[in-house]
């Protein structure tokens, strides 16, 4: 075991939670350590619907909390990170024999008003007769509701956070697994052990904070848990699975369509050519980390959305699959639907006397992670003495500080100077890294000057830029999540791609 040192801070998972949290406290000028025990994002924060929205649906369950915050936090995030978030309109079709109109107005009216918009547009009737989105419907859907929410790359939005932690001093070790943390002299004692084989490694740390998700409750359990702890949680695994076909409708507003059996299912333009549909709510009880979309999920998910479309959906369209396990927070929720456990977050902190204090995550939303980590920091502040100054809410994200949060007037600037960047390309590396696409482009003169080109519009240079920037070791952090080039690059191509990196992380191994 190599020297030990000390942080005010070890967080354990590099999910959005966990990533989150790092940046607010490194931004403080804490002394923060992440351990992930894959790659950021590899679990739960790249498997969400990628929507920032307040959830119109927990309005039923009188979630009034949950549902203002993260209506509040739609424009605070588009304003942080214009690049990775776009608004979104959202078509409700109604159907009487599922939601009375007087009870969707209703509700449109609260969506509209709980959480102080400002940019998104209102919500309004529509008629399918005369409606862009009326056309791909069936028939016998006439009348329908739009309102705004907005959509996010959910594993970028974790990298983000995670690169703006390190910026700010946070020392982020990926594919390195806390194996134990025990109480010593007032302080944590940690263990972290990474894949390269390369011997444990010892830290200290004056506060632990589990945020490992799905592993939340498996990490404190008194029975073999790696985490010295006197907590528990009733933590419900709910698992959730989207599918992705060959585009539905040629527009830019999504779906999200009612079910008679009280779930709702979105239906999301999805990368230029495709649609996203999900998502399923199963009870889950095996590893998280091998969850898996079941054949019964593809059915359900088809069949629902033939139901609202003319084009009839079936298992032959579906070209990619991704699922991941909500950590819901039961409280004492244990026999209810599990479309019903509240999505909120809880974080209790165990600080017993003499010894040093953890902070455990229950729950939560990719849409809430910032507030959530703001109330941790609260939290942490008062445990550490220190003051507590929250920064983050006007704070952009890297690559987000585009002029006046704009994403066409980056645009714009960013067509000007690289006008030998074809557009498909130009866009989607200003979605991916906003004002970083520099680091990219550079002063490059031609696509020449980016080096080999791997396949699609991928060069060395974004290759390099990923690698050295952003933690990329392995060919799916590159394709499905720092990018989705995996719809889009040859079997062939990935396994180039795959044997490149593979023989980088020896080579960055062997130099370490
Ligand atoms: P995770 O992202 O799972 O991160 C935990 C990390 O801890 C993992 O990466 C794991 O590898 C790591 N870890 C575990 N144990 C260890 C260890 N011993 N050492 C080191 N690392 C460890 N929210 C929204 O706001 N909008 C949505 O549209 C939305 N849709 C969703 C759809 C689905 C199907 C699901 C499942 C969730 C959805 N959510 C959505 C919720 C949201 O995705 C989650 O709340 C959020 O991603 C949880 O983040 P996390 O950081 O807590 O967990």
């Amino acid at each position: 075991m190599s020297a030990t040192s000390t942080y005010d801070l070890i967080i354990i998972g590099g999910g959005i939670n966990g990533a989150g949290i790092a940046r607010d406290a490194a931004g403080r000028g804490l002394k923060v350590l992440l351990c992930e025990q894959n790659d950021l994002a590899s679990a739960t924060s790249s498997a969400s619907t990628k929507l920032i929205h307040g959830g119109l649906r927990y309005l039923e369950q009188y979630e009034f909390r949950l549902v203002r915050e993260a209506l509040t936090e739609r424009e605070v995030l588009l304003n942080n990170a214009p690049h990775i978030i776009k608004p979104l309109r959202f078509v409700l079709p109604h159907r009487k024999d599922l939601r009375p109109a007087w009870m969707i107005r209703l509700g449109l009216f609260l969506y509209d008003h709980l959480g102080g918009r400002k940019k998104l547009p209102a919500s309004e009737g529509i008629s399918f007769a005369s409606h862009v989105a009326g056309a791909p419907l069936r028939e016998d859907v006439t009348k329908g509701f739009v309102y705004s929410d907005c959509w996010v790359d959910d594993a970028r939005l974790v990298v983000l956070n995670a690169m703006d932690a390190r910026e700010n001093g946070a020392e982020i070790l990926t594919r390195t697994k806390c194996v134990g943390a025990v109480q010593r002299g007032g302080q944590w004692n940690v263990t972290l052990r990474g894949d390269a084989d390369q011997g444990d490694r010892g830290v200290v740390g004056k506060m632990l904070i589990n945020a490992a998700g799905p592993w939340c409750a498996d990490l404190i359990k008194a029975d073999g848990g790696v985490v010295q702890s006197k907590t528990t949680a009733n933590i419900r695994l709910v698992k959730g699975s989207h599918i992705v076909v060959p585009k539905i409708f040629d527009h830019e507003y999504c779906y999200i369509f009612q079910n008679g059996d009280g779930r709702i299912v979105f239906a999301i333009p999805y990368e230029d050519d495709f649609t996203l549909i999900g998502t399923t709510d199963v009870d889950f009880n095996g590893d998280p980390s091998t969850v898996k979309i079941d054949q019964d999920e593809i059915d359900y998910l088809c069949k629902l959305a033939s139901g609202y479309f003319k084009k009839t959906v079936s298992t032959d369209d579906v070209v990619w699959t991704y699922s991941g396990v909500r950590p819901l927070y039961a409280g004492n929720g244990d026999g209810e639907n599990a479309s019903k456990i509240s999505r909120d977050y809880t974080l209790k902190l165990e600080a017993n006397s003499g010894d040093a204090p953890a902070l455990h995550v229950f729950g939560g939303k990719i849409t809430t992670y910032r507030k959530l980590a703001e109330h941790a920091l609260q939290i942490i502040t008062d445990q550490l003495g220190r003051d507590d100054h929250p920064w983050t809410a006007s704070a952009p994200l890297p690559g987000g500080d585009f002029p006046n949060a704009s994403y066409d007037d980056a645009h714009s600037i960013y067509a000007k100077r690289y006008d030998w960047v074809p557009t498909k390309m130009l866009k989607r590396l200003l979605r991916l890294y906003g004002t970083r696409i520099e680091a990219i482009l550079g002063t490059a003169k031609g696509l020449s000057d980016l080096g080999t080109c791997h396949g699609h519009d991928l060069y060395e240079a974004e290759l390099r830029y990923l690698i050295d920037q952003e933690w990329v070791r392995d060919l799916n952090d590159l394709i499905w999540r720092r990018s989705k080039l995996g719809l889009r690059l040859t079997k062939d191509q990935q396994a180039v791609l795959k044997q490149r990196l593979a023989k980088e992380n020896c080579t960055k191994i062997a130099a370490e």
